[in-house]
């Protein structure tokens, strides 16, 4: 797998719906002060449930989105996995290590972000370099999504908030690294 590999040419209508209220998600959170990211869980096509980031509310490492979204909502996706439904989350930004990790391990059949993160996006990873077990339950992997509208949502959120986001903003916006990636078409820098 390579850089690139987890994009697909065309998003469906509800896929796109779905991202948006994972962009309404994180827009709310962002008026709390935390840093912009919401998720979005979907089973067998319908709507679960939503939530965002909450690392500033909290004040810990733990409350991401995704992770929050997949903890309250873990006895629905038991049931749903052991009843092979399709299990989706939408998320605005591409889950890191953590969330990526909760993914997996609750079984998610699909993950689908927006904003590549190049800092500590964990979407490329290869499972077969883990243990043998992982391949089997990967979750399929597409991201670009929306990724204009969650990237300018980041954006402005790390420049307001530069003395502790200066360095990452820099990280996202290092024209070597996007221009190098498959994403840089989706980035309107
Ligand atoms: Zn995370």
């Amino acid at each position: 797998m390579n850089w690139g590999d987890e994009m697909i040419e065309t998003f469906s209508e509800g896929d796109h719906q779905f991202m948006q209220l994972a962009l309404k998600a994180a827009v709310e959170t962002q008026a709390l002060g935390n840093l912009p990211i919401g998720s979005v869980l979907v089973i067998d096509g319908k709507f679960e449930g939503s939530a965002a980031n909450r690392l500033h509310t909290h004040q810990d490492f733990d409350s991401h989105a995704e992770k929050l979204l997949i903890s309250k909502s873990s006895k629905a996706i038991r049931k749903a996995s052991e009843g092979g439904k399709r299990i989706e989350l939408f998320t605005t930004l591409e889950p890191c290590l953590m969330c990526l990790g909760t993914a997996v391990l609750n079984r998610i059949s699909r993950v689908v972000y927006a904003c590549p993160e190049p800092y500590g996006g964990s979407g490329h990873l290869r499972p077969e370099l883990i243990r043998p077990w992982y391949p089997q339950v990967w979750p399929t992997i597409h991201g670009g999504l929306l990724a204009s509208e969650s990237f300018t949502l980041l954006k402005t959120y790390m420049v307001k908030n530069s003395q502790v986001w200066g360095d990452v903003l820099k990280v996202y916006e290092n024209p070597k690294s996007w221009s190098e990636s498959p994403w840089s078409p989706f980035i309107n820098r």
